[in-house]
This record gives structure tokens, sequence and C-alpha cells, in this order.
């Protein structure tokens, strides 16, 4: 890659995810059918370590499977592929192939962080405290040099931590190589605006070029199913996001496109709209992160597909009933499944391939829906992992119909909700 400045992300980016790394093709045309819409939206392909390690995939596979896709399609806007959660532990196999770092600061938030870097933080910032005005909210906030304190006793470790692995990515690929994401969603609590703003304080402090930042969110945020919370309690929250952003990149000299990332963003359609509407007021961007979403598509296409490929979705769904809590575990923060609700696998023995994919597919419309069978599924890549060659073959023979699923779920699904076109 040429040094030509400082590599920036777009400012609408939309990640996929690809267990099996079989669709990239199809979640390429997805995003370029946006642009047809005169809507600039580029791809970030994302796999996290966890991923990785369940599937038995390395980093390097993804640049693989998104160069092909790529070059394929004829792409000539810029793409990226994201080292998704990476720690200290477990980024080296990620920095060659990868040009976005999503830098997971969780396990190290509320850690003790050293009293002479509180006290600088306390300085820098003690001139917010009192009345907190940040331009565009019409809430005040009051903030005493206590709560300053509060925050840099719950935030600061984290920061410098992520300041860490910042450069140490910085001296092995180049600073202006990559684009940088800070990520705290997978935590119990939500971090308010207010926090927010002096997390990024802190980030900028430690010399961190933060273009993105993925907070997590007041509600629940399961992964592949909607959204679970008060609406409009997380557009008030979203949009005081946005203005705490603007104001950090003004008082903090931070990078210009700075924006926010929402991860587990597939399939939370009831905020879609929010989101749109609140990037578009403000003339914001947005990196909206998903994955598991385009494995769920293929399992629907193999269903769809009926014969071996209705055969296997089936095997599927009764091996992640057997093994639902080895499964789950991983992902208990973020999946809320309700076991008295998942059918028998004699059942779905009996199902024809639509009513397979009507029970699977996220259609809030469609009466057969079924999150909590959807949420199994979900988790249950490892299965088709296992399988190893028996999957994969399948979705070579079905192609058509699993790539079809893709790009509809994402491009009609995601996309168009989001954009409101
Ligand atoms: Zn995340």
């Amino acid at each position: 890659m040429l040094a030509i400045g400082i590599m920036e992300i777009n400012k609408y980016s939309f990640g996929t995810g690809d267990r099996f790394g079989h669709q990239g093709v199809a979640q390429l045309q997805a995003i370029m059918k946006t642009g047809e819409l005169g809507i600039d939206l580029v791809p970030v392909w994302n796999k996290s370590h966890r991923e990785h390690t369940i599937i038995g995939t390395t980093p390097g596979s993804v640049r693989e499977e998104a160069g092909n896709a790529v070059k394929k399609l004829g792409w000539d806007k810029p793409w990226f592929v994201d080292a998704d959660h990476i720690n200290k532990n477990n980024v080296d196999a990620f920095i060659e192939p990868s040009d976005f770092f999503t830098i997971d600061i969780a396990d190290f938030i509320g850690k003790k962080p050293d009293t002479s870097e509180v006290s600088d933080f306390i300085k820098r910032n003690r001139k917010y405290t009192g009345t907190l005005n940040i331009p565009g909210i019409e809430e005040k906030f009051h903030l005493s040099g206590r709560d300053l304190e509060r925050i840099a006793g719950k935030f600061l470790f984290a920061c410098r931590e992520a300041a860490g692995i910042y450069n140490y990515i910085a001296d092995r690929k180049g600073a202006g190589n990559f684009v940088t994401e800070v990520s705290m969603d997978e935590v119990d609590a939500p971090q308010n605006p207010v926090e927010l703003f002096f997390i990024l304080s802190a980030l900028a402090g430690y010399g961190v070029p933060v273009q993105t930042i993925a907070p997590k969110f007041t509600g629940r945020f399961n992964k592949g199913v909607d959204y679970e919370g008060d609406v409009g309690t997380f557009s008030r929250e979203f949009e005081q996001d946005l203005l705490a952003i603007e104001y950090a990149i003004h008082e903090f000299g931070l990078p210009r496109n700075l924006k926010l990332s929402v991860h587990s963003g597939s399939d939370k359609f009831a905020i879609y709209p929010v989101m749109g509407s609140l990037i578009k007021k403000y003339d914001k961007g947005i990196h909206i992160k998903t994955a598991g979403t385009t494995w769920l598509e293929e399992v629907t296409g193999l269903a769809l597909a009926g014969g071996d490929g209705l055969m296997l979705a089936k095997e599927i769904y009764r091996k992640a009933l057997e093994k639902q809590e080895d499964l789950c575990a991983p992902y208990a923060s973020v999946i809320g499944i309700d076991p008295a609700r998942l059918p028998p696998a004699e059942e779905v023995n009996n199902w024809d391939g639509g009513t397979f994919a009507a029970v699977l597919r996220h259609d809030r419309e469609e009466p057969r829906y079924n999150p909590d069978f959807r949420q199994l599924i979900h988790v249950g890549y490892k299965i088709a992992a296992e399988m190893g060659e028996k999957y994969t073959s399948l979705l070579e023979k079905y192609s058509g119909i699993i790539g079809q699923q893709v790009f509809e779920n994402i491009y009609d699904r995601h996309i168009r909700r989001l954009f409101g076109v």
C-alpha cells in the first residue's frame, strides 16, 4: 500500500462478516447496488479472533476472499479488512492482512489507572467541570471533580491499553496505514454520552487517532435478532453521542471523520430508521458491523434449495439443539434464547424448505418467524465448521440461491432500512 497520508475510513461503511468465506461477492454486490442509489458505501470485511478460532480459519483468508470479490466485480473504491475485537494476545496474526483494527478495551474497563495519569487527565479536563455544555444538546450536564475522577477510574486504564495496542500495530504497520477503531460494546453497562466524551479525551491524550468508536448502547443487541429496548431512549442517547463526538473532535483534535460504530448491528431493524435519520440530520457518518447474519442466510438458502441442502439445514439444527449449552456459552451476554420456544428436532424434520426458511428468516411480517430458533442457529456455526467440506461443498452447489439470500438480506433488509430508500 502506498503511504499517501492517513488512511481514512469513508463516511458510510458497512461491516460484513462471513464465517465460511464464500459470500464475499454477494456481499459486495449489495454494497455496489447501494452505490447505484447515489449512496457512497464502502465494505469492511470483519472477522474476530473468536470466529477464527471456532471455525479454524486465519486472518489472511479474509483478505484473500475480499480481494477476490473486489477483483471479480471490478470494485474500484476503498475496501477494508477489519481485525475485529483484537487485543495484545491475538493481534499478531492480523497485522499483515488487516488495515482496520478494532481494539477491544472492554476487559480493561474498571482497572485501576496510574495515579499520576489520573491527575494529568483531571488537569486537562478540569475546565469541563461545573456545567458541561455540549453544543447541540439541550440537557446541561453537571460535572464535579469527583465525577471526573470516577470517569478516570473507570476508563483511563482501558484507554491507555488501547494506546499500547495502537502503538504496537503502528510500529509494525506504519502509522497512517490503517484505520483505528476502539470498542467497548461487550460490557454490561452502557456508556453515556458524557463518558463517551471523556473516553475520547483520554484516547486523544494517549495519541490514539480513533476513527470509529463502538460504545455499548442502551438496550439489548442480541445476535441475529431485533433491538430490544426503548427506541425513544436509544434515539436520545444516539443523538447525544453524535453531538458528544462532534464536540470531542473539536476539543481534542481527533480525526474529522470520527464516527460511531454499531456492533451486533445486524437485524436491529427497529433502530435503523432512527440511526439513519439522525446521521442525516447532523451530516455524520456511521459504521455498522454485521457478521453472523450472512451465515444465517446460508442456512436459509440451503433449506430453500431442498434435497440434501434442506437435510443439512435440519442436521445443523438438530446438533445445535443437542449442544445448546456449549454453543451459547461464548455468546452468553449477547443472546437471549428461551429454550421452551425451540421446536423439537422431530418437528423440524417434517418441515419443507419453505417452512424452515420462514421460521428462520428475520421477516417481522411472517407469523412463523421464530427469533429463538434463529438465535440458536446463529451460534450454531461451529456445527457447520465441524462438518468441513460436507458443508462448504453444499455452499458451492447451491451458491446461486444462497447468494441471492445474502444479497437480499444486506441490501433490502439492512441498507435500504438504514438509508430510508
Ligand atoms: Zn463488538
